[in-house]
């Protein structure tokens, strides 16, 4: 930071400061309904895929949601009329939205965003901003551990993101929409000012079509166009927002990654030091996961209907398999249960490496519709009654 303040030194009296001492990541999954929905068909894969119903079944109505790759060379993007995207690409596959998978998806993601930090502040179901300066795996390096995201999140659940890293949440998320797909852009403190000056206007989010619009009348087009405009400038023109774009073209914007606290999943995994190689073992090892995960959703006061098996082999090869129920899971028995019928459905041909249990779809626990401490009660009671009869 010092080298980079001595650059800016005639400006830095005057200037507010930058804090460049956190590390934020940006993940925006890559087309993320469609590349769901083509994880799932694999024969859309390469061809333009348009999230939103067929305008033929809504009478033209409706908007795209996203689209493909494949879509987007016609010129189709989110939030078009899927009339208009019909008329760009009559050829296009239109697959209406499937949310609960997406959100399902989602949560996944979050799982591994969590191994890495607990500091995560979802935009969207496809978008966060993770703070990784205090971190989960001691990594000093905010760039290995976006890498180590977007190879789990290949790994895992077959789907690409792009990774945005930088001291700040504006410059994180500018970077990670710079090169996509798959794209990784690291921008550190001696670079923001040439990547802020060097972006055209309409990428800085939070500048709406009507203040683009703007901006080009007062001959503003790239981000240095802005930073040549004085603060007084700038309000005049764009009211309040002009105080926060004088700073975010600056390079300082100290908006924290605000926690979203509620879990999404609670879950448990064990990896062994040595393989599994027996039924029993692994019999014994689901038992015990689930009573820590029954314990933790015990605790946080949640209750979900979703079981997440997560299974990896000697080989390294992972597999999660999920089933959902009707109703919630009630306690650590039935959750040992569901979780070892899910293994049934596995060979074990391989040693088992790593176990995890997963209940997701988290909701609270309310009382009104939960009458498991009622239900609870009254079974004790019967043992008590039971066995006050046999003595
Ligand atoms: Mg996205």
């Amino acid at each position: 930071m010092e080298e980079e303040d001595m650059q800016y030194g005639i400006l830095r009296f005057e200037e507010p400061k930058r804090n460049t001492s956190r590390k934020i990541i940006h993940i925006d999954m890559d087309a993320f309904y469609a590349s769901v929905e083509i994880r799932e068909n694999p024969s859309l894969k390469n061809k333009p895929v348009i999230i939103a119903r067929h305008p033929r079944e809504t009478g033209g109505r409706g908007v795209v949601a996203t689209a493909s790759y494949e879509a987007r060379k016609f010129g189709i993007h989110s939030a078009m009329s899927s009339q208009k995207a019909y008329e760009l690409c009559p050829q296009g596959i239109f697959i209406p939205a499937n949310f609960d998978l997406y959100r399902e998806v989602s949560r996944q993601m979050h799982a591994i965003f969590h191994r890495y930090t607990d500091k995560i502040q979802p935009l969207s179901l496809d978008e966060a901003y993770l703070d990784v300066t205090d971190n989960l795996i001691n990594q000093k390096s905010g760039t290995i551990i976006a890498q180590n995201i977007q190879r789990d999140i290949y790994k895992e659940l077959q789907l690409t993101c792009s990774a945005g890293v930088s001291y700040n949440k504006f410059i994180a998320k500018l970077a990670s929409d710079y090169k996509k797909p798959k794209g990784i852009t690291v921008i550190p403190p001696d670079k923001a000012q040439a990547f802020l000056f060097s972006l055209p206007i309409e990428k800085f989010h939070g500048v709406g079509a009507k203040s683009v619009e703007k901006m080009h009348a007062l001959n503003i087009f790239s981000g240095e166009d802005l930073y040549n405009k004085t603060e007084l400038e700038l309000v005049e023109s764009f009211g309040k927002m002009g105080h926060s774009l004088y700073r975010k073209v600056r390079g300082i914007d100290d908006s924290e990654v605000i926690n979203d606290r509620e879990p999404k999943s609670i879950g448990k995994e064990s990896t062994f030091l040595e393989n599994l190689t027996t039924e029993n073992e692994v019999i014994q090892s689901l038992r015990v996961l689930s009573r820590k995960v029954m314990a933790n959703l015990k605790k946080k006061e949640k209750h979900g209907k979703t079981v997440v098996l997560k299974i990896r082999y000697e080989d390294f090869q992972t597999y999660t398999r999920r089933r959902t129920f009707q109703d919630y899971i009630k306690d650590e028995d039935q959750l040992f249960q569901i979780a070892l019928s899910i293994w049934e459905e596995e060979s074990m041909d391989l040693g088992v490496r790593l176990l995890g249990i997963t209940v997701t779809s988290l909701e609270s626990v309310i009382y009104e519709t939960i009458p498991l401490p009622l239900w609870k009660k009254s079974e004790d009671e019967r043992n008590k009654i039971e066995h006050e009869d046999k003595t």
